[in-house]
């Protein structure tokens, strides 16, 4: 249909009228950003980061309602029609970081950085929320400000306050230092691992060192259990599915020469494919309990809650990459490529209502790249601008039918 049919008119002025919004919100985005960066909170303490929130969007004249415990934050821009309508879903906890870029907004608190993105998620939801309430709402819109992602327990949490009520399909961003500022991905199926930590506790016999034969040495029986673990779960498992077991800590003792009583290991499981991921447990518990039996400990194995794997919808992701395509040009936009085995709590909205998690580049063009969780972790903000429309386009795609 030809863009001067006054049929196509209410489009286009939809669009228009939010890009319009946007161009005027575009520095304040950056603020935004730089405010949050400077001022971050840990996963479960992000108070005064929900109440900045709502204290932005209360000024602007947009209604709202705080998370269980004043944490998060839940808006709508319109009213959601009664088939379901939209969310947008940014995250806003930072990490145990100490910061170490040098810039004028770097981490006013020290140790706790937003190491990975969720200041530019937060500002970039926040711009788009702004812009579609300065355009008149014309499709309607629920904006999630999660907290608590990087602790794998926000996105339940704001579900459990109602977040996904009326909601018949969500859409989010992550921030990809690897794809240089104005190029996107929107990947259908599998992007991130199925992820269950877990801890081994080991209750042996201590002793002097100088007489093993009178303990049960819960160093030496940790030793071999990791080794038993890295061994087994290749052999075990169908090698066609990714999946990855990683001890990362390994807690015994207090001195040189003394055997201590207990030891404890705190290791992650990672997989892109649930049935792998109940068989490593499976196996882990076996080996837990093979390895008592040969040596005498107690091996007490404790997994916490398994995060799903986020799986992007084909038909959302479809119309998600649509609005990409406009925007940066199909030959900035990535459709395909390798699921990461890091974790994103982003999966559990998908667990009930179909959603595209989209990845938006940020990496300068003449620097390195800054890995995410990493002290240096920075980011391209012109690129935020491009965040906050790809939002408010899908948006657009996905509430009207196309003229
Ligand atoms: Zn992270
Ligand atoms: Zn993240």
């Amino acid at each position: 249909m030809p863009t001067d049919s006054p049929l196509s008119l209410p489009c286009l002025s939809s669009q228009e009228r939010i890009d319009l919004a946007l161009e005027h919100a575009a520095s304040r985005i950056i603020a935004f950003r730089r405010h949050l960066h400077q001022h971050p909170e840990l996963s479960l303490k992000e108070f005064a980061t929900s109440a900045w929130i709502a204290q932005i969007l209360e000024a602007e004249g947009i209604g709202l309602r705080l998370g269980s415990g004043d944490r998060g934050v839940i808006v709508d821009v319109g009213t959601l029609p009664a088939s379901g309508g939209i969310a947008l879903r940014a995250d806003c906890d930072a990490l145990p970081i100490l910061e170490e870029n040098t810039f004028p907004h770097a981490s006013g608190h020290p140790g706790v950085m937003h190491a990975c993105g969720h200041d530019a998620h937060t500002a970039m939801l926040l711009g788009a929320v702004i812009a579609l309430h300065h355009a008149g709402a014309p499709v309607a819109a629920r904006g999630i400000f999660q907290p608590a992602e990087e602790a794998g327990d926000g996105a339940l949490g704001m579900i459990s306050d109602g977040a996904l009520n009326g909601v018949s399909a969500i859409i989010a961003l992550h921030v990809d230092p690897n794809l240089p500022t104005g190029r996107a991905a929107a990947v259908a199926g599998p992007q991130t691992a199925s992820c269950q930590d877990f801890s081994v506790t080991i209750h042996g016999r201590g002793g002097h060192a100088a007489r093993p034969h009178l303990t049960i040495d819960p160093v030496a029986i940790a030793a071999s259990l990791i080794t038993q673990i890295y061994q087994a779960v290749p052999r075990h498992l169908d090698s066609r599915q990714a999946v990855v077991v990683s001890i990362c800590q390994i807690h015994a003792g207090h001195a040189s020469n003394v055997i201590p009583d207990t030891a404890r290991l705190d290791g992650t499981i990672r997989s892109l494919d649930n049935g792998s991921a109940i068989a490593a447990r499976e196996k882990l518990e076996r080996l837990c309990r093979g390895v008592a039996v040969g040596s005498g400990a107690e091996i007490v194995p404790v997994f916490e809650r398994r995060i799903p794997g986020t799986v992007n919808d084909p038909a959302v992701t479809g119309v998600c990459a649509e609005a990409a395509f406009e925007l940066f040009g199909p030959d900035a936009v990535l459709t395909t490529g390798p699921a990461s085995l890091g974790a994103e709590d982003f999966a559990d909205y998908l667990q009930l209502v179909p959603g595209c998690m989209m990845r938006l580049g940020v990496k300068y063009p003449d620097r390195p790249v800054t890995p995410l969780h990493t002290p240096t972790f920075d980011l391209d903000e012109t690129a935020l601008i491009h965040g906050s429309r790809l939002l408010l386009h899908s948006l657009l795609k996905l509430a009207q039918p196309p003229c």
